[in-house]
């Protein structure tokens, strides 16, 4: 993406959450933030182009079958998680990419650890995987409401369990990490008004009804214990190998740039390069091609 229209540095800097910091939404993320520098438009032009860049990238990751990567999206209903996932990802082989939408567990995913669903979906060497939540439910919702981690019939759950739960998902993404698959976190940032403004536009616009369920009104009432509960996320799983990324989510055009631009950095640190061929593979072509030539 070019620097010129969107300011990198600036973006991580407003964004990123630095290991250790004891974050506050409240005083140190604005969800309404947009550049001043930045049009609507520049930004649609900036993600078509951001799109193209990620997908030739998403190529050579593919064809290098050793690194993948996580994406993980974490917020509030109708923060944008479903639109940003369609968006950014509107350019990408689909071969090469897997999506997942954590609900709440089964009853055999509840016979097991609450890491064990989400090892089973982490994308392979070569691929991009998206999780639409995730385990950070366990420290949010499960937080939220304690029968939810009753249901999981521990044998230890004392006051320290969320503390232990961010130990265990911090050395989860660190084994990961070591072993090729580099994790990204985004939380989209939306504020309660504007969400409240989103559920009324679902319940009034009949083609967005489906989007609707009274179910989020409920949630919406424990907006401030989610709000803890994500704060104290941030300030303990924001890791040198796997950070928080807290992306201003009240004007979706910057979401989905922000996002495009994060991930498409990532991958150009990645690096992903097209295997190169032994000088025995390099041969082999050589006959192949005189083969078909001579046919
Ligand atoms: P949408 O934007 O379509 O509403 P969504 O991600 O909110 O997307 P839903 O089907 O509405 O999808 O909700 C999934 C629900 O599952 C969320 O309320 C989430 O908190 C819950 N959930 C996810 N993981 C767990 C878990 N481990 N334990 C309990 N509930 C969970
Ligand atoms: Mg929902």
């Amino acid at each position: 993406m070019r620097h010129r229209d969107l300011d990198y540095k600036d973006l991580l800097r407003r964004t990123r959450v630095p290991p250790r910091k004891k974050v506050s939404l409240k005083d140190d993320y604005d969800p309404c933030y947009v550049p001043a520098e930045l049009s609507k438009e520049e930004a649609s032009q900036l993600l078509r182009e951001g799109v193209i860049h990620l997908s030739e990238y998403q190529d050579k990751l593919y064809a290098q079958d050793s690194c993948s990567l996580l994406i993980i999206f974490q917020a509030m209903d109708a923060a944008g998680k479903d639109g940003t996932i369609k968006h950014v990802m509107s350019g990408i082989n689909p071969q090469g990419c897997s999506v997942h939408a954590f609900k709440g567990p089964s009853t055999e995913e509840l016979d097991h650890d609450y890491l064990w669903r989400a090892h089973v979906r982490l994308p392979e060497r070569g691929k991009i995987g998206i999780f639409n939540r995730s385990y950070y439910e366990e420290a949010l919702v499960v937080r939220v409401h304690p029968e939810f981690l009753a249901a999981q019939r521990l044998p230890k759950t004392g006051k320290d369990i969320w503390q232990r739960r961010f130990r265990e998902i911090n050395d989860f993404e660190r084994t990961l990490t070591d072993n090729g698959t580099r994790v990204l976190k985004f939380y989209l940032n939306v504020s309660k008004e504007e969400q409240k403004r989103r559920f009324l536009e679902r319940i009034e616009e009949p083609e967005k009804n489906w989007k609707f369920s009274v179910r989020d009104v409920e949630e919406r009432a424990y907006w401030k214990q989610y709000r803890q509960a994500y704060e104290d996320v941030f300030s303990n799983t924001s890791t040198e190998w796997a950070p928080w990324y807290i992306i201003p989510s009240d004007n979706k055009w910057f979401t989905r740039v922000a996002v495009a631009s994060i991930v498409y950095h990532t991958l150009r640190e990645m690096n992903p390069t097209y295997p190169k061929l032994s000088p025995a593979a390099l041969a082999g072509l050589g006959e192949a091609k005189k083969k078909l030539e001579s046919e």
